[in-house]
């Protein structure tokens, strides 16, 4: 009698180890779980949010391999991405999909498959280092749609088994999913207030952060800054004798023109009216004038087809100017303020030259 209770007694107590054991492995779980969240839902910007899902995920749960897969048709969140990232920080681990179709059946029944990377299917959608033994497919869903997936992989063949419960994964990609979406709806909107909605390129506003930015840089590394300043000629008539649309073609092709010739680095923006503006970084006041005159002819002998089969000739005055040398101290919207107002001076200087050519400040 005594040893059955002492046997029984020794089994409850094993029993007690293991279930306290669950209860600490669990407890840390939600810790690491709770920890990620709270990061998630701080974060600022979409790089931010893709970069913490990469990068911490990664860290706080020892995976092997990462992946965050996103469906991006229409190319929107590439070109987000490489607006934000201006000094071109890489995401590795992330695959923008161009549809859908690679992730159809990855997911049964829209929910997380955990288990053993057995099928091709699942070697084509998750980082393929080599050692993966399994596999965390987990969906990236919002309103019912799929959006993407994050694919986590780990070299312990036990680590993700299809008895695993999954509730704590799916609450956090449900998280991911909602920080992802309000990130890329914050880009949109921002995108919106920066962007001339006519011509597609940016607005004053843009323009007029980025040039203290520029400005305050150009200070730091004692480079050169150029500005040019364009105002189309005689503009007032175009919409006079063709009509406001056809106003509205030809600064939408005269935008695209100066755009193509500028260099991604330059910022260019419609100022306003049939005024467009540009920066140009480490660029002297020499070099500036010779883009100018080369952006000058080429719209000059640009074949504007502001109606249908209606070809029109439009010429442009351009005003160039640099930051000046001294005043340094001076703060920094009012020497930006000079620059443009230099290179503004310069388009007067032009109109009354006579049109369609180039003076510098
Ligand atoms: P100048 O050679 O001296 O610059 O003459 P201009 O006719 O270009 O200059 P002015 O400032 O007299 O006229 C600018 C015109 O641009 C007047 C305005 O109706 C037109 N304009 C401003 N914004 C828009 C726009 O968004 N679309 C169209 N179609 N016209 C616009
Ligand atoms: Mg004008
Ligand atoms: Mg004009």
């Amino acid at each position: 009698m005594d040893n059955a209770l002492t046997a029984e007694n020794q089994h409850l107590r094993q029993q007690l180890q293991s279930l306290l054991a669950e209860a600490r492995q669990n407890e840390e779980k939600l810790r690491r779980f709770d920890l990620i969240e709270r990061r998630l839902i701080g974060t600022h910007s979409l790089a931010e949010v893709i970069q913490l899902l990469l990068r911490d995920f990664r860290d706080v749960f020892k995976l092997d391999s990462l992946t965050l897969l996103l469906i991006d048709p229409e190319y929107e969140i590439a070109r987000l991405l490489e607006q934000e990232s201006r000094d071109g920080a890489a995401l590795p681990g992330l695959r923008l999909l161009e549809s859908g179709a690679e992730l159809a059946g990855l997911y049964p029944q829209g929910r997380p498959y955990l288990g053993s990377t057995g099928g091709a299917a699942l070697g084509r959608t998750c980082a393929p280092e080599a050692g993966i033994a399994s596999v965390a497919l987990l969906p990236l869903t919002r309103q019912d749609a799929l959006i993407g997936g994050l694919h986590l992989g780990s070299a312990n063949a036990e680590r993700f088994s299809a008895d695993s419960s999954t509730d704590f994964l799916e609450r956090l990609t449900a998280i991911a999913s909602i920080c992802l979406e309000n990130a890329l709806n914050h880009e949109r909107l921002k995108s919106v207030g920066l962007t001339d909605a006519l011509t597609g390129i940016n607005n004053r506003r843009y323009f007029e952060c980025r040039c203290l930015e520029e400005v305050a840089l150009a200070r730091r590394t004692g480079a050169s800054l150029a500005c040019m300043f364009f105002d189309l000629d005689h503009f007032k008539r175009i919409n006079d004798t063709l009509g406001h649309q056809a106003g509205d073609e030809v600064l939408r092709k005269a935008a695209n023109v100066i755009k193509l010739l500028l260099r991604s680095c330059d910022i260019v923006a419609r100022y306003g009216g049939e005024e467009f503006v540009a920066l140009l970084p480490q660029t002297t006041l020499m070099h500036a004038r010779e883009i100018a005159e080369r952006i000058r002819a080429n719209i000059a002998a640009h074949c504007f087809e502001a109606l249908p089969g209606e070809s029109l000739i439009v010429t442009a005055s351009i005003g160039v100017s640099v930051l000046a040398a001294e005043g340094g101290d001076a703060p920094l919207a009012d020497q930006a303020a000079r620059m443009i107002a230099a290179a503004d001076q310069a388009v007067y200087q032009a109109k009354h030259g006579g049109r369609n050519r180039v003076v510098t400040a």
